[in-house]
């Protein structure tokens, strides 16, 4: 099934065009990598998928639903999840309340709100610091926090934009476990990533935009070698055959 699907989306600031005629889709249980040069128009591309933004023109269906004009609240709870690329978390609460805002996306309850956060943490290996100040975080650590208060909303789809930057290499290969983990549990994830060692280990398809635009599509393999994606994005240094 499509999860997820873009249909020709412009987005305009003002008489910038961040995103030009852009289409792209999921299917469900996928992971989608995107990937483009800086101000290629990725974040711009998770917020209206989000709801954080209306397209300019163009459809965003959700499991088949037209949800243009929908707002991200309303979203998470349909099962459509983000991180930001900046992580704001609430910081002088601990780790296990960030992750309970989180989980009140799908019930009232405090103490199912609290079951659910653990477990999501547990899932994380994340328990033994549930009970730090979310600001005493390290950069990883608010990463990994990031992800489990999207984990918690309980998404069918989940976005991550960038949530291994600034990352030391061990790091990136145990966030990229746990993401190879979300999607084991069911989860389709759609992954803005600037580590390319990363995206490429975890993607099944990976899109790749200039100028707001798709330039290339492919499996990692494909994308890697494609001359116009080397010449934009990756460098000659990047490119395999
Ligand atoms: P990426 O995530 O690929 O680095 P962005 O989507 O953040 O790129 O940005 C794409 C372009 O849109 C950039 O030129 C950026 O300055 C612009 N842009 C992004 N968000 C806004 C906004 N809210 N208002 C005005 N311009 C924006
Ligand atoms: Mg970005």
């Amino acid at each position: 099934m499509r999860i997820l699907e873009v249909n020709d989306i412009t987005m305009r600031f003002g008489g910038l065009t961040a995103v030009d005629h852009l289409d792209l889709h999921i299917d469900e249980g996928e992971i989608l990598g995107l990937i483009g040069p800086n101000g290629a128009g990725k974040s711009t591309a998770f917020n209206c998928i989000a709801g954080v933004h209306t397209p300019s023109e163009g459809e965003i269906r959700f499991c088949g639903e037209v949800i243009n004009r929908q707002k991200p609240w309303t979203l998470c709870k349909k099962g459509l999840a983000r991180t930001f690329q900046i992580v704001k978390p609430f910081a002088t609460k601990s780790v296990l309340y960030n992750v309970m805002v989180g989980a009140f996306a799908t019930t009232d309850k405090t103490e199912k709100a609290r079951e659910k956060a653990l477990t999501v943490l547990d899932t994380l290996n994340f328990t033994d610091k549930k009970d730090m100040k979310a600001g005493n975080l390290t950069i990883a650590d608010r990463k990994r926090l990031e992800i489990a208060r999207a984990l918690a909303t309980d998404p069918r789809l989940l976005l991550l934009d960038e949530v291994m930057a600034g990352l030391r290499p061990a790091e990136v290969d145990e966030v990229v476990g746990v993401i190879q983990h979300i999607r084991q549990q069911g989860v389709t994830i759609f992954v803005i990533e600037h580590i390319m060692r990363a995206v490429m280990a975890l993607s099944d398809r990976i899109v790749v935009i200039h100028f707001g635009n798709k330039i290339a599509e492919g499996t990692p393999k494909e994308v890697a070698s494609d001359e116009n994606v080397i010449k934009a994005y990756l460098g000659a240094e990047y490119g395999i055959s």
